[in-house]
């Protein structure tokens, strides 16, 4: 052995000066470097030349004057190690072979990618919470860098949609659904999904990505059929109409009958469904008396009813593929009337409807263009009976009449003012009364009467506000003083005198309406269906238009005014009792009432508001979805009517509806009952 020891180093150097070596065959380079300079020297012996050998890393390497240079740049996701085959030759001969290796070290050089732009989802609405949306396998990005950990983050753009969704986890990148989704508050909800390939910004390398996520939110059957109009609605509840009507006995009426708040018709509260509805009577109809039509919800009379009485109706509407249904009440008082001319409470209604307008454009009330105008005659002697009242324009054929609307008959290419005489004709008693109708037909939807104090224009403005504001108040200062000279003298003369009369100087002038929409609710007996059967129709419309003499022909100079417009009549029907002053009624219209109560609905809606609703469940077993509410009026109305009312009907409802057997309970419970409508539902009350 000690004698290999020492001839060891000998044999070394002879190997050496017998074949090509290098100082160091195993290198580290990190990707991407460029080198200026070779990898590496070779020791080549005389008479010996180095190549590079057939194992070597195809276009890697290459040899220049004994130097070993690297020929590429290297990259780790391409390859992770380099081979140089070194082969000294002498003539043909290999004298030595050398291997060189290049291990290449991953750099994070490249982004993260994710598979996809944009990644729209549809979503049912009735997901429930924490669901997994998209799979992680769907949202995951890519990095070739193989150690590099990605990190996802969410970012709402539709404002509110960074709250309903989130991702399980910053390296997780599953959406999950936090919150309950409402298909008519939001149907698309878009996110930013973007990675990252290092935990922080500020890394130096570091890469982002980004993507865009779309959810679509498909409705689902979630809530019933709604009788409109709601009392009260939000996305998820409608406390919902319940409708009143009269008939004289001993007729059958022609038309469908005309309800209060407006004729039956019911919605899908699923909006983005909207199942067609079905209708029908499932209560209540003594002697086949009426029929339903399936399709319309228009109630008619299939026969004439003998004596007074009040018919209670379960109305269903029920979803065309039958999963949801809803019930409401109809309440039909039938009276003994005898019956006497009917009467336009207006001597002229004032319309506008838009130059240009096709068939068929209702037109608008003149004294309020977002309601459509509505005429509406009464029987003095029965003022609920508006189904037995037709209409029909009797010299115009531009207009025509659909119940107590009026429609364009042909389209309207000239700008003017129309006249037009409106036929009623009461189809029980045959009397008939006449109104006139102007209609403006206008470029644009006319502002209300009386705004056109600002007439001047632009064009003879011969001062600047500027100037006119230091006028006034010159003028001002100057009255001021006037009055404060003349308040001394008064005051000096007369003192002690004035004092007692200085209050009554102030109390309100009534007001000179002529023009219906602005009137008062006096008219109301023509809207209120009077809540109690009353057998005796003489008492019964007694407090209403029984102040006006039945044969006046239609004065403009009558008290009660007539209908306000179509859709959003203030809904205070109370019947005005006689001693009623007129700014009782005017005060109640102010708070708003009914006003907020329309319907843009094509179908004619006569919302009046105020009345009691009960909003049915669906199907069994639904989640919560029978709910009883009491109109805000019901108080005086009994509130245990509706509180009773629970999913079905119940006959306790009845005592409301017909209370007061005896008629003179009529005007109180009338008052009450329909009164508080005006102010009580207004506010809060919406439907669509
Ligand atoms: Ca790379
Ligand atoms: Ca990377
Ligand atoms: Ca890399």
């Amino acid at each position: 052995m000690g004698a290999w020891a020492l001839l060891l180093p000998l044999l070394l150097a002879a190997a050496q000066a017998w074949g090509c070596s290098v100082n160091q065959t195993v290198f580290e380079i990190e990707e991407n470097t460029v080198l200026s300079g070779p990898l590496v020297d070779i020791q080549v012996p005389e008479g010996q030349t180095v190549t590079l050998g057939p194992l070597s890393t195809p276009h890697a390497f290459r040899i220049q004057g004994n130097q070993l240079f690297l020929n590429v740049t290297p990259d780790y996701e391409d390859t992770t190690m380099l081979l140089a085959d070194l082969q000294c030759r002498r003539g043909d001969t290999v004298v030595t072979q050398l291997n060189v290796f290049v291990t290449v070290l991953d750099v994070n050089d490249n982004p993260p990618v994710f598979p996809f732009e944009v990644k729209r989802k549809e979503v049912p609405e009735d997901t429930k919470v924490n669901t997994i949306v998209i799979p992680q396998e769907e949202l995951a990005a890519t990095d070739l860098d193989q150690s590099d950990i990605l990190f996802y983050t969410l970012q709402e753009v539709t404002p509110g949609a960074g709250s309903v969704f989130s991702l399980v986890g910053t390296n997780f990148p599953a959406l999950r659904l936090d919150q309950p989704l409402d298909f008519d508050r939001s149907q698309n909800m878009t996110l930013l999904l973007r990675v990252r390939d290092t935990p922080e910004e500020n890394t130096v390398p570091s890469h982002s990505a980004t993507a865009t996520l779309v959810l679509e939110v498909q409705p689902a059957d979630l809530r019933p059929p709604w009788f409109l109009p709601c009392l009260y609605s939000d996305p998820h509840v409608c406390i919902q109409a319940q409708y009143h009507g009269a008939i004289p006995t001993g007729h059958k009426l022609p038309a469908p009958l005309i309800l209060r708040p407006g004729p039956i018709y019911a919605v899908d509260g699923d909006r983005g469904i909207n199942q067609r509805i079905i209708y029908s009577i499932l209560q209540g109809n003594v002697d086949g008396t009426f029929v339903i039509n399936a399709d319309s919800g228009n109630l008619t009379m299939a026969r004439s009813v003998p004596s007074p009485k009040t018919f209670l109706l379960l109305v269903k509407g029920e979803q065309e593929d039958r999963a949801r249904y809803s019930v409401t009440r109809v309440t039909v008082e039938a009276r003994a009337a005898a019956g006497s001319l009917p009467r336009f409470p207006e001597s002229l209604y004032r319309g506008t409807v838009p130059l240009g307008s096709g068939v068929g454009v209702t037109v608008k009330d003149a004294a309020d263009p977002s309601q459509p105008l509505r005429i509406q005659a009464q029987d003095p002697e029965f003022p609920d009976l508006n189904s037995a009242i037709t209409y029909r324009v009797t010299n115009n054929s531009n207009f025509r009449m659909d119940g107590e609307a009026v429609l364009t008959a042909a389209p309207l290419v000239q700008a003017g003012v129309f006249y037009a005489e409106v036929q009623a004709n009461n189809t029980v008693t045959w009397g008939t009364a006449t109104t006139t109708l102007q209609i403006q037909v206008s470029e644009q939807e006319p502002p209300p009467t009386g705004s056109s104090g600002a007439g001047g224009g632009a064009g003879d403005q011969r001062f600047s506000a500027a100037e006119m504001g230091a006028l006034g108040g010159v003028l001002g200062a100057l009255l001021l003083l006037a009055l404060l000279a003349l308040a001394f003298l008064v005051h000096k003369h007369y003192g002690p005198r004035l004092r007692c009369c200085a209050s009554k100087a102030l109390e309100p002038q009534p007001c000179g309406f002529d023009n219906k929409a602005f009137l008062p609710d006096d008219r109301e007996p023509s809207w209120s269906p009077a809540p109690s059967p009353s057998p005796g129709p003489g008492p019964g419309p007694g407090p209403g238009p029984g102040g006006a003499p039945a044969e006046v022909p239609p004065a403009p100079a009558v008290p009660s005014p007539p209908t306000p417009p179509l859709p959003a009549p203030p809904a205070s029907p109370s019947p005005p009792s006689p001693g009623q002053a007129p700014e009782s009624s005017s005060a109640a219209r102010d708070e708003g009432g009914p006003a907020g109560v329309r319907s843009i609905l094509t179908k004619e809606r006569r919302p009046e508001g105020g009345y009691k609703a009960v909003w049915f469940g669906g199907t069994v077993g639904a989640e919560a979805d029978v709910v009883v509410l009491n109109a805000p009026v019901s108080d005086a109305d009994g509130a245990g009517d509706s509180g009773s009312n629970t999913g079905s009907d119940s006959g306790g409802d009845s005592g409301g509806e017909g209370s007061g057997e005896g008629s003179g309970d009529e005007g109180a419970d009338a008052g009450p009952g329909w009164g508080p409508r005006a102010d009580a539902p207004g506010t809060d009350s919406t439907y669509i």
